[in-house]
């Protein structure tokens, strides 16, 4: 896809520095990770099981909402889908929005150096 930018946003994204980074934005320390109940439908479809065993499995609760589990992972933690053969996300077609959207995320917009430190895709503009 290669270099993406967004309005509001002092840098750009190069989508090409995925290849090779082993997937740096789904491991390390703990985190969280939101799914809605539209991406939780489609995480049941996708892996065709009943909602009760993919929330169970897969999902924690806070609060009201759900975040993707994470597992113990070198010396931090890896979101449950990483993929450590490919170093990528194992469900990449239906990744949650908070995946897709990244890292153009309004956080962010402050907290540049945190993301430059993250992900080696980061462009300054
Ligand atoms: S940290 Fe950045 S470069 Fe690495 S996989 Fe994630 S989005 Fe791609
Ligand atoms: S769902 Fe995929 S892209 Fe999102 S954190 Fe988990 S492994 Fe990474």
């Amino acid at each position: 896809m290669g270099i993406i930018k967004q309005d509001g946003y002092d840098y750009a994204f190069n989508s090409d520095a995925c290849a090779s980074c082993n997937g740096r934005c789904c491991v390390g320390d703990s985190g969280y990770i939101w799914v809605n109940e539209d991406e939780i439908s489609t995480f049941v479809k996708f892996l065709n099981i009943k909602r009760e065993e993919f929330v169970l499995k897969y999902l924690r609760k806070i609060n009201s909402c759900y975040t993707l589990k994470e597992i113990r992972y070198k010396n931090g933690y890896a979101c449950i889908f990483f993929n450590e053969k490919v170093m990528g996300c194992g469900v990449y077609e239906i990744r949650p929005n908070q995946c897709r959207t990244f890292p153009f995320w309004d956080y962010f917009k402050d907290h540049k150096k945190e993301l430059e430190s993250e992900c080696i895709g980061i462009l300054s503009l």
